[in-house]
Order: C-alpha cells, then structure tokens, then sequence
C-alpha cells in the first residue's frame, strides 16, 4: 500500500494535520473590489489550473490525551468535497475516535461532513463546539425568513444537521476552548465566525477558517470579499487586520481554503501581501 504523507505540523504537544475534504466551485463574479480578468490573471500566475475551484481542508489535531477535528468539509453536498472519511482513515484516526469538533461557522462546506449519506450524524463520540453568536444565529427563525431561497435552503440544511447532536453541542462567547486552544472572533464572514489558535511554549498557529476562498487573489487584495461574506465591508476589515498582525508576527496560519498544503506564512509585500507555503 501507498504511505501517503498528508501536510503535517507539530505545535508544542500537539500534531496538526491538514486532511483535504475535496473540492468546491464558484464564480470569480462573486468576488467584489476586482475586476474578473485580473482575478483570473492572478490565479493564473500562481499556477492555478481551475481558476474557479476551491479546496477544502479540516484539520485533525491530535494530543494531549484528544483527538480533535476542526470543521467537517461538505461531506458531498452541492456535490462539493465527501473525501474526509477517506482521507482521515489514511491517519488511522476512525470517526468514533474523534472526541471534539471545533467549528469555524456553519457554513455547509464545514458542517456537511457532521452527517454521513443516511443523514445520520457521522461522529457518534464527539462534542460540537460552536460560537453563541453562530448558532443563534442560524438558529433564528426571523433571519431565516428575511432570507433569500437559496440562503433559506442553507437554514434548513444547518437546522437539519445540528438536530442530530442537539445534546452534544457547546456554545462559547470566551475564547478559551481548551487548554493551549482559544477561539478567535473574526465576524463578517458570518456573525459567529471563529478561527483557532494552538498555542504551546513558544510555538503558534492560527487556523483562521474562512478568512479568504481564493488564497492568491484575497492575499494579494485584501480588500476583496466573496458574495459568502455576509458583511463584505466587515469581512475586509477583518482580513486585512489579520493579515497585518500573521505578517508582523510571522505566525504559521492555516485556513479552510488555503489549498491542499494547508499551512503557509504571510509576508508584507509593498502595499499587499504574499502567501509562502511551509512544506
Ligand atoms: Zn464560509
Ligand atoms: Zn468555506
């Protein structure tokens, strides 16, 4: 058999490994603040095949006595990504093995791998963990009804999946989720949208979820939002803080849509910024 080495970083006593979920799509119309020839000229020039593509990680973090996922990947719906299971099983990690999940937002490309095809909750052990301001969000009927067709599909998927943990999920507003993990409030994206930081001695990572779709356009242009951002102004202001502070810092980060490496450092580049992948 094949040894297949996924994108793998140690973080004081903990691993973290980048476990690829598949892939996405969506039109560079979506994005705003650029126009669509040099979206397409800056995926191009990174050497992008499929400039609308969009990969999709989850993070499997092991130590310390937990075995723990950050986010689910879509788990096939919209036919987007189903490789979690797959791949994790490449780790020797089984779905019952894992013992908490993290989760960036509710997003149905990080929430549609909680069920598995029967619609069945595909991890019988863990405990969800979620920002208030995400599931009441979600949860709130009023917002459901403001919304449009498509975005009330999105409610009812969410409503949906969380019915299968309802007695195992767990909210926070603080960051402190578990020892050497806090959450990291970074809204805009959605209300409740949360990235995690591991930190332990003196080594650090920041997984920042949603922070960009198009690592090459959104790094470059941090003023670039997607039509995903539910407050695009908000979003912006947010990445290009973040961004500021991983740079300054020289932080490791890793994102949900960062591609298949998984982790990468941020440099200031001039007025912009640039990603390096750390393989
Ligand atoms: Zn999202
Ligand atoms: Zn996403």
């Amino acid at each position: 058999m094949n040894r297949i080495t996924l994108p793998t970083q140690q973080i004081g006593d903990f691993s973290i490994t980048a476990i690829g979920d598949g892939y996405a799509s969506a039109s560079l119309d979506f994005l705003t603040n650029i126009n669509q020839m040099d979206a397409i000229n800056l995926q191009k020039s990174a050497g992008v095949n499929d400039p609308t593509s969009i990969h999709i990680n989850t993070y499997l973090i092991r130590g310390r006595g937990r075995t723990i996922l950050i986010d689910t990947g879509a788990g096939g719906y919209n036919q987007w990504g189903g490789d979690l299971q797959t791949n994790l099983a490449l780790t020797g990690v089984m779905p019952e093995d894992i013992d908490t999940i993290l989760l960036t937002h509710a997003h149905a490309d990080h929430i549609g791998g909680l069920v598995n095809t029967f619609g069945e909750a595909a991890f019988p052990n863990a405990e969800l963990f979620i920002h208030e301001h995400e599931l009441s969000f979600w949860e709130n009927e009023n917002n459901m009804i403001r919304a449009s067709k498509h975005v009330q599909a999105n409610f009812l998927f969410v409503k949906n999946v969380f019915a299968k943990y309802r007695e195992r999920i767990r909210t926070f507003i603080n960051n402190d989720i578990l020892p050497g993990i806090s959450s990291v409030h970074l809204p805009g994206h959605t209300p409740g949208h949360c990235g995690y930081q591991i930190e332990t001695g003196n080594s650090s990572l920041i997984i920042w979820g949603d922070m960009v779709h198009f690592p090459f356009i959104q790094i470059a242009h941090p003023n670039v939002s997607i039509a995903f951002d539910q407050d695009p102004i908000l979003s912006a202001q947010i990445r290009n803080k973040l961004l500021d502070i991983v740079s300054t810092e020289k932080l490791l980060v890793a994102g949900m849509h960062l591609n298949d490496l998984g982790f990468a450092y941020i440099e200031h580049s001039g007025t912009s910024y640039k990603i390096f992948y750390k393989v």
